[in-house]
C-alpha cells in the first residue's frame, strides 16, 4: 500500500498484534458466530500499550525531525491517550505537559479517587506534568490545548502538540492502514475471512485508518464502528475527513461518504457506562479472562453483543473485534463491579 512511502519508528512489538480466537464466547452466544480479537491492547511493553501507539509509530519521525522539548496532549482524567504520550516522551526522552479534562460526569462513588487512579496515576508516574482543568468534553482542537502551546513556547520550549486521540494530526490515520494490511495478512495466514470488523469510534483516527486500510481491498463495507462519544454527528463527521485525508496520503482512489457507526450503546454519555455495558465487561471477562473498559471497549463489545444476539451479523460469520486497549482505566470504576454473590 502507499503506507510504506512513510517513515515509522517501532512502539509496537516487533510483527503483528496477535489474533485470539473468542471460543468460549462465541459459543455462550450460541449463534454459530466465530468471534475472533485483534489485541491492541497488548500490542507493545510501553505502560501496557493500546491503540495510540500505532497512531503515534508515523508521528515520532515527526517529532525527531523538529527537535522538541516537549510534548503536550490532551483528554478527560482517564484519558488512554494522556498515558500514551507520557510513556512516548519518556521513551524519547521529552518532557510531557498533559492536559486532562473534565469530560466525564463523575459517578458519586467514584468522587474520590476519579483523578488519582488509573490511567492519571500511570502518567505522573511516568513524570509527565498532569494539569487537571474543568473544561467539558469535546473531540475537536482546544482552547486549554492553544493555552498551554503558547506558553511553553513563551518560556522559550519548543512543544510538539498531538491532538486528542491524535486524530487531528496529518498522520493520525495511517498506523490503523497498516493495521488493516496486517489482517489481511493474517487472515491468509489463519485461513480465515473476517465478514465483519467491528471497532468503537470516538475520535474517529482509528476507525478513518481502518476504513482507508479496508478500501485498498474494496472492503470498508465490512466495517462496522460503535460509537461511544454520544456525539456521534460530530464523530462521524470527523472521521469521514480523517478517512479522506488518510486515503489521499496513501494514493486511494477512493472518496468516502459515509460509513457504518452505530449510535445506539454510547449512552447516558461519554465516559459513563450503562447497564449493558457492564454486562457485556463481565461476560467477556468471565467466558475469556479478557478486560474491556467502561469508556470505550465495553460499549464495543456491548454492540458486538448485540449486533449478533440481534441477528445484525449473519449467522455463519467470523466477526473481527478490535480490542484497542484501554483497562488500565477500570480501577477508576470499580463501583461498578462488586463482588458477584449469585
Ligand atoms: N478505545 C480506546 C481504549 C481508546 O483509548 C480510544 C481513544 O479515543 C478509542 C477506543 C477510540 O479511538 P478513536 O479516538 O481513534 O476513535
Amino acid at each position: 500500500s502507499g503506507l510504506a512511502a512513510f517513515k515509522k519508528y517501532p512502539l509496537t512489538f516487533n510483527g503483528p498484534s496477535p489474533i485470539s480466537h473468542l471460543a468460549r464466547l462465541s459459543k455462550h452466544l450460541g449463534k454459530n458466530v466465530n468471534v475472533y480479537a485483534k489485541r491492541e491492547d497488548c500490542n507493545s511493553g510501553l505502560a501496557f500499550g493500546g491503540n495510540k501507539l500505532r497512531k503515534l509509530e508515523y508521528i515520532v519521525p515527526d517529532i525527531l525531525a523538529g527537535e522538541y522539548t516537549h510534548l503536550v496532549s490532551i483528554g478527560g482524567r482517564q484519558s488512554n491517550q494522556t498515558r500514551m504520550v507520557a510513556a512516548l516522551a519518556a521513551h524519547l526522552g521529552k518532557k510531557c505537559v498533559l492536559i486532562q479534562e473534565d469530560w466525564v460526569p463523575i459517578p458519586e462513588a467514584e468522587k474520590d479517587v476519579y483523578n488519582k487512579v488509573g490511567n492519571i496515576e500511570l502518567s505522573r508516574i511516568m513524570g509527565a506534568d498532569v494539569r487537571v482543568i474543568d473544561d467539558k468534553f469535546d473531540i475537536g482542537m482546544r482552547q486549554s490545548f492553544a493555552d498551554t502551546m503558547k506558553e511553553l513556547e513563551d518560556a522559550g520550549h519548543k512543544p510538539y502538540p498531538i491532538p486528542a486521540g491524535c486524530s487531528e494530526h496529518k498522520y493520525g490515520g495511517l498506523g490503523f492502514v497498516g493495521f488493516a494490511d496486517e489482517v489481511v495478512k493474517q487472515e491468509k495466514e489463519l485461513g480465515i475471512k473476517f465478514d465483519k470488523v467491528v471497532v468503537c469510534c470516538v475520535t474517529g483516527s482509528t476507525t478513518a485508518g481502518i476504513l482507508a486500510g479496508m478500501a485498498q481491498y474494496g472492503r470498508q463495507d465490512d466495517v462496522i464502528a460503535i460509537d461511544a462519544s454520544f456525539t456521534p454527528d460530530k464523530t462521524k463527521s470527523q472521521t469521514l475527513r480523517i478517512a479522506n485525508n488518510t486515503g489521499k496520503l496513501i494514493g486511494l482512489q477512493h472518496e468516502f461518504k459515509d460509513f457504518q457507526l452505530d449510535e445506539r450503546f454510547a449512552y447516558p454519555c461519554y465516559g459513563v457506562p450503562n447497564e449493558g455495558t457492564i454486562e457485556a465487561i463481565r461476560l467477556c471477562a468471565e467466558q475469556e479472562g479478557v478486560l474491556t473498559d467502561p469508556v470505550y471497549e465495553g460499549k464495543s463489545m456491548q454492540g458486538l453483543l448485540q449486533l449478533i444476539t440481534e441477528g445484525s451479523i449473519a449467522p455463519g460469520s467470523n466477526v473481527l473485534y478490535v480490542h484497542l486497549g484501554g483497562a488500565p482505566a477500570l480501577s477508576a470504576y470499580s463501583s461498578f463491579f462488586p463482588t458477584k454473590t449469585d
